[in-house]
């Protein structure tokens, strides 16, 4: 039950949280076809040198329209993609493969609904009121390379997240599977703040969703990482030092996209580690307003590398922080305090 705090928003958070999870999953279904004929697919390289796909600028336009569907049209979001490359008239055929996509879950949508859809997202996020927060394919990378990926949605109150919603397609419903293996039956996750996080099957829609709670790691007891696959978003050498002063450690499990979290928060691995491998990056809501929930609504203490909160009231980026550590309580401690003891953020 909410508490008194959030009573003021009880009936929104429980329609908000059913909206975002049919979007999310008919976005996901949109992934999954396009990612199961990978080799058709080139990656577009957008004029910050990252990659995005026919299908992200499919699934924030999905999203879009079965948020607004839902919730009418006055709904705030700012989605990682927008509209401008595939209006271009030389970009014609992405558009086509685009709109194609989209319309495995939205049969009829016109070129220019389509279109429009994509530029909902296209708001700007201020800690004074409340916005959804997309990244249509978190790990284009991933998804590229046919493994992980997400697909995350989160609500923010007054910069709060407060509803999180995130499509795991590839990631297996089992906790003890391996990871870089993929399972396209994938898993799904729904937190609203105060409530707690569930977790369901992906691929059927019939299957109850499961509370997940994550204990906490005794000291002395091996303590495992996740991070990213990508060399360039989170250094390897100082996850190395860090997890070494935790305690005991194995090698850190690798996987795209913000799946990391939920990986944490089902006890899978015992920390998400992001260490900044260059000064001056930062950190996208979009990367993180979901993903965080899920996890601190299992019982996870989510922070930056400094353990500071993250701060969601600067624009679309965690202007205020560094890095992050996700972890069940006790773990977290001594993370925050390995990187502190080390230096890594002087
Ligand atoms: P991951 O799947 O953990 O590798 O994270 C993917 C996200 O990393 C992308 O959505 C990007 O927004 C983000 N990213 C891009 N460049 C960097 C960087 N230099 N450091 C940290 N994150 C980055
Ligand atoms: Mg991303």
């Amino acid at each position: 039950m909410p508490t008194n705090s959030h009573a003021h928003h009880a009936i929104d958070t429980a329609s908000y949280a059913r909206a975002a999870r049919e979007a999310v999953f008919q976005a996901a279904a949109v992934c999954r076809a396009v990612q199961a004929r990978l080799d058709d697919l080139r990656a577009i390289t957008k004029d910050d040198k990252s990659p995005v796909t026919i299908a992200d600028f499919a699934s924030q336009a999905v999203v879009a329209r079965v948020l607004q569907e839902h919730l009418g049209d006055s709904l705030v979001l700012v989605g990682e993609e927008g509209s401008a490359y595939l209006r271009q008239p030389e970009h014609a055929p992405h558009l086509a493969a685009a709109l194609e996509a989209a319309r495995i879950v939205w049969p009829e949508a016109t070129e220019e609904e389509f279109l429009a859809a994509i530029d909902v997202g296209d708001a700007e996020p201020t800690g004074d009121h409340c916005y959804w927060t997309l990244d249509p394919i978190d790990g284009t990378k991933g998804f590229l390379r046919g493994q992980q990926y997400a697909v995350a949605l989160a609500w923010l109150d007054h910069g709060v997240p407060a509803v999180g919603a995130m499509a795991c397609p590839n990631l297996p419903i089992a906790h003890d599977a391996p990871l870089d293996k993929v399972d396209t039956h994938g898993s799904i996750y729904l937190s609203v703040a105060g409530e707690g996080t569930l977790e369901a099957p992906l691929s059927d829609t019939k299957a109850d969703a499961t509370r997940i709670l994550r204990s906490d790691v005794p000291d002395g007891q091996p303590v495992s990482a996740c991070m990213s696959v990508e060399k360039a978003h989170s250094s390897t050498d100082d996850t190395a030092r860090v997890m070494e002063r935790v305690g005991p450690a194995r090698e850190p499990a690798r996987l795209d996209s913000q799946c990391k979290y939920a990986v944490v928060a089902r006890g899978q691995a015992d920390v998400y580690l992001r260490l900044p491998t260059k000064k001056g990056y930062v950190e996208r809501i979009w990367d993180h307003a979901a993903g965080a929930l899920v996890a601190t609504e299992a019982g996870c203490v989510v922070s930056d590398a400094a353990g500071l909160p993250l701060d969601f009231t600067h624009g679309k980026g965690l202007e205020r922080n560094r890095g992050i550590v996700c972890a069940p309580a006790g773990v977290h401690t001594r993370v925050v305090k390995a990187i502190q003891e080390l230096g890594l953020l002087d």
